[in-house]
């Protein structure tokens, strides 16, 4: 493959929208030019109107597999996130069988991965309760950082982790340097449904099982271990507004803490989900209308430093459609081929351009899993991987826009704004309208 020229009127790169070409040269960009800079000997494709994006770095996915790959796997879950114009996936560390919580498991989530991926991937290594002296060697193996659960994850593998667990483990994580997304609620402010008799096909419901007192009381205790250990702190799924004033004042101070959001937060609203909507079932919750308005406003203010899906999909009888029991429904939103149009058709409402989402989609993900010297930019020497993405067509989801295993979606039927036409990954095209050519070319991004 010999240099290639990319030509777009709207190249989004950190400093701004441009008229421009990107050279390819190889799975590299060479350059981002002026149109009449490109050399003769380059191929051409000209893209015209269309903008062209950095490819998307989600780190924020539940791939599953090895161990439950009837939920999702790599296979799936790589062709979701090239069909929504991401190129760099970070899986979670729990729901697979082992979950990566050493060594040996991360080793069998690389051979489960081996020729399946579509687009690149990493993994987080897990912090669960007595594994400290699998922290530093996870590191040394290539996890990107760690994930913990303040309260119970879900699955039996993935033990939360308590005070002293976490006290245990923070030196460790700290002299890795590494991030620790800690997912950010406690226990003792949860009311499921043995302290509740309420009826549990209501929304509200499960809403006020996990108030939002239960994130700020879990962001307070986790910012207070930040200060005291000096660990990189990260928060997944910010859903509550109230916690950005402490999130805001604890920046100030100076303490390493980065905060993300995820899609379902910023589009959905509990007023407007219906009894029985299990589809919108995750925690913690989506909450009111005023509160995704807080959330924008995090976003607005640079409290709320990126947008990541959280997709974690079921089989459908574990989302319980039929019955609609918000208490049995596993919790989980599958969201990766439609981050980018849900966040768009949000965002262009509140006058947002797409620089603004390229930096919370790719540029910003990108630094916190620590692949931002060669991902998450259109900018010279980074990979070459970018999404053309035509941000005035309309479309309303069907099935066919949701190539993850199961095609569950709080979104099925709704008309949203922005479309993917199609996505490269390090120079060569991996999704192009609704086909995935070639083989699956993905591989572990090791730092
Ligand atoms: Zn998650």
């Amino acid at each position: 493959m010999g240099l290639q020229a990319f030509l777009s009127r709207r190249i989004v790169t950190p400093e701004g929208v441009r008229q421009g070409a990107v050279l390819v040269d190889g799975e590299r960009i060479r350059a981002v030019v002026p149109q009449d800079a490109v050399p003769a000997d380059a191929s051409r494709e000209d893209f015209g109107n269309a903008a062209l994006l950095p490819g998307l770095v989600d780190s924020h996915v539940h791939i599953n597999e090895p161990g439950r790959t009837d939920w999702e796997g790599f296979y799936t879950a790589t062709r979701a996130a090239a069909a929504g114009g991401c190129t760099m996936l970070v899986d979670m560390p729990l729901n697979s069988i082992p979950a990566t919580t050493n060594v040996a498991a991360l080793e069998a989530k690389r051979k489960a991965a081996q020729g399946q991926c579509r687009v690149d991937w990493a993994a987080w290594g897990g912090v669960v309760p007595g594994n400290q002296e699998k922290i530093a060697p996870l590191a040394q193996a290539g996890v990107l950082g760690y994930k913990c659960f303040l309260v119970p994850s879900g699955v039996a593998e993935f033990t939360m982790v308590r005070e002293s667990d976490l006290r245990a483990a923070l030196p460790h994580v700290a002299r890795t340097g590494l991030p620790l997304l800690v997912h950010a609620e406690l226990p003792e402010f949860l009311c499921g449904s043995e302290t509740r008799e309420d009826d549990w096909s209501s929304y509200s419901t499960y809403l006020r099982s996990r108030p939002d007192r239960a994130e700020v009381a879990a962001i307070e205790f986790m910012l207070s271990l930040c200060r005291e250990y000096g660990f990189r702190l990260h928060i997944v799924h910010l859903a509550t507004g109230l916690a950005l004033d402490m999130l805001q004042a604890a920046r100030a101070e100076g303490l390493p803490v980065t905060v993300e959001t995820c899609p379902h937060y910023l589009h959905l609203e509990a007023e407007t989900i219906a009894d029985n909507a299990t589809q919108c079932k995750c925690a913690p919750p989506i909450r009111s209308h005023a509160n995704r308005e807080r959330l924008w406003r995090g976003l607005r203010d640079g409290v709320i430093d990126m947008v990541v899906t959280d997709h974690s999909p079921c089989p459908p009888a574990m989302k319980c459609m039929g019955a609609g029991n918000f208490d049995s429904a596993w919790g989980g939103i599958a969201g990766l081929s439609l981050a980018l149009p849900i966040v768009w058709t949000e965002a262009q409402r509140r006058g947002f351009a797409l620089t603004d989402v390229a930096r919370w989609m790719a540029e910003e993900p990108a630094r916190l899993a620590g692949c931002d010297a060669r991902k998450g930019r259109l900018a010279a020497g980074y990979d070459a991987d970018f999404v053309v993405f035509d941000p005035e067509a309309e479309i309303t989801v069907t099935t066919d826009r949701l190539p993850h295993r199961h095609p569950v979606s709080p979104y099925l039927g709704e008309k949203v704004q922005g479309v993917v036409r199609t996505t490269y990954l390090r120079g060569t095209v991996v999704f192009q309208d609704g086909e995935f050519p070639g083989e699956p070319a993905g591989r572990e991004f090791r730092a």
